[in-house]
């Protein structure tokens, strides 16, 4: 059956014949793009109104385990000061017993009510101490815990980091865990935790708990993703079973996480066996995921310059891998054929990642392997200047998170990298001008953040305005609210080139997906209003009116 859809304007995506008035489609595939009067006669005929077509969005960094995992948060409201946020707190213990709810999850306390010290298990015990519980940080790297938190995961003085330096639990002179935790390294200690209570959050990742994820993908034209973290192989069976209910609606691209060159091969062999298991139609696994530093808001981002304040000048933040073990991983993903995506942040991170991801190219030359695999860099918040260029020289994919680019983060980050370094970070138009390739992602972890964030045109709207309309920054600091530097607002064309086709190509799907052209799969979204001729402050609050995804309109009308 033929359908067609006429008096459109589409935007193809496609740089051959960016705009058209008609598409057409047979079964799944596109079979016609082009001027309305030429389009053919569908058995199924739409009129679109005048309304604008595009591709289906792709969030090519998304967190699709961990976002169904944080329903039972608690959400705490937005506070400025220690005192109302531990009343919250202590209120709220004591209208849910223990009984109800064993163990208290609230997200998210501003990172910036505390010093570089963090905050303490007893200030926390002060509000609840007859049950573990753990305030996450709104940067969402920092757990903040009470001392029966400690106490039923079984961590004391003398207990491991699991990762020295960046996954760890901060310390007191004596070696005492003072509450504060960086990264996730709690998670090590949950089943302990959960044993230990006799309870278990409601975690387990079945269908149901997924389900809420994959309406709001659906309902938001976000046709593809690529996964930042798989949580264990439940994640896989749940989202198999979805795609069989015909509820998974999207394209998934997976991915493992291994932590060191010592553990690499291991985790190879378990993405080779989900792939075996798991890999259809819409599902695929091929990414391995490196932790390569932390976050500059936590103070552990891997610099080329010490920290501010750090007057012996020694302290260079975090990292996890030197150029050489890094460049091992490169060589040993380039022969498996698997792509590695990196979480970096900091200056002196990235060129360690540019000199591996060069050392292994030459390597590969040397062997007479070919080159095929794509290293995503994920973040490259701060980067040198005289490192700009050679991700496009070097074929890496840099991956953005949109709705960054405002206030989102405040300016936290100014007492820990000093204000030089702060206003200028986030400086993506330097990779697009270059010709590296750029994908875009919401990079959601929590339900919460989903709801308020995830909206492709939301991080559009802030990534081509630097102005967060949620968290605005202050003027004195970023002149208008505009977050700095000058001139790294993201052209429209470019953004939805990157959430569309950009992402494709990012997860090796540019044939099948990611713009609207003749062969590839009937994927489009129709929006409410034309973003291009839309007040740029409302790009936010287009709606995504109808969702066609492999020929078959899955929401809204046409
Ligand atoms: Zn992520």
């Amino acid at each position: 059956m033929k359908k067609t859809i006429k008096n459109a304007r589409i935007y193809t995506c496609d740089d051959k014949e960016p705009w058209a008035e008609a598409i057409a489609f047979e079964h799944d595939r596109i079979t016609f793009v082009g001027a309305g009067i030429d389009a053919p006669v569908g058995d199924i005929e739409f009129d679109a109104g005048g309304r604008t077509i595009m591709p289906g969005f792709i969030d090519s960094h998304n967190h699709p385990g961990m976002v169904s995992q944080s329903s039972w948060h608690i959400t705490l409201p937005w506070v400025d000061n220690v005192e109302d946020l531990l009343g919250f707190v202590k209120d709220y213990a004591a209208k849910h017993p223990k009984e109800e709810i064993p163990f208290l999850y609230f997200e998210y306390y501003p990172t910036t009510l505390f010093d570089e010290k963090g905050p303490t298990k007893e200030l926390l015990d002060a509000a609840v101490s007859d049950r573990p519980c753990l305030c996450q940080d709104f940067g969402e790297h920092l757990h903040w815990v009470n001392s029966k938190m400690l106490e039923c995961m079984g961590v004391d003085r003398n207990t491991p980091d699991p990762v020295p330096g960046l996954e760890m639990f901060v310390r007191d002179g004596s070696g005492e865990p003072t509450g504060w935790i960086k990264e996730f390294a709690w998670v090590h200690f949950a089943d302990k935790l959960f044993e230990n209570i006799k309870w278990e959050a409601p975690m387990k990742m079945t269908p149901e708990l997924m389900e809420e994820f994959f309406v709001f993908t659906k309902e938001n034209g976000i046709t593809a993703l690529a996964d930042g973290i798989l949580e264990g192989e439940e994640q896989l069976i749940a989202m198999s079973e979805l795609d069989r209910q015909g509820k998974l609606n999207l394209y998934y691209d997976g991915i493992v996480r291994f932590w060191s060159y010592d553990d690499l091969p291991e985790k190879i062999a378990e993405l080779r066996r989900y792939q075996e298991k798991y890999t259809s139609r819409h599902i695929k696994l091929n990414m391995m995921k490196l932790f390569l530093d932390g976050t500059n808001e936590a103070g552990n981002s891997a610099l080329l310059e010490p920290l501010a304040g750090d007057s012996a000048g020694m302290n260079f933040g975090e990292i996890k891998m030197d150029t050489e073990e890094l460049t091992k991983c490169f060589v040993l993903c380039n022969r498996e054929g698997v792509d590695l995506q990196i979480h970096m942040v900091g200056d002196r991170a990235f060129r360690v990642g540019c000199d591996a991801v060069e050392a292994a190219q030459q390597i590969a030359f040397e062997e007479g392997t070919p080159w095929t695999i794509q290293p995503i860099f994920a973040h490259c918040e701060l980067v040198d200047p005289a490192d700009f260029k050679r991700p496009a020289e070097l074929g890496i994919t840099i991956n953005w998170t949109c709705h960054w680019a405002g206030g989102y983060f405040g300016t936290q980050a100014i007492s820990i990298l000093g204000a030089e370094r702060w206003h200028r970070m986030y400086r993506v138009m330097e990779f697009i001008e270059s010709g590296a390739l750029v994908a875009f992602s919401s990079d959601v972890t929590t339900l919460y953040e989903l709801r308020r964030r995830a909206n492709p045109l939301f991080g559009i709207q802030i990534s081509h305005t630097r102005i967060d309309p949620e968290f605005p920054l202050d003027s004195t600091i970023c002149p208008g609210g505009v977050r700095t530097p000058e001139g790294q607002q993201i052209p429209l064309d470019y953004l939805f080139k990157g959430y569309t086709l950009n992402g494709a190509r990012q997860m090796h799907w540019d044939k099948l997906m990611g713009s609207l052209e003749v062969g590839k799969l009937a994927i489009m979204n129709i929006l409410s209003e034309n973003p291009f001729e839309t007040d740029p402050m409302k790009v936010k609050d287009i709606r995504i009116d109808a969702v066609v995804f492999e020929g078959e309109l899955i929401h809204g009308t046409i």
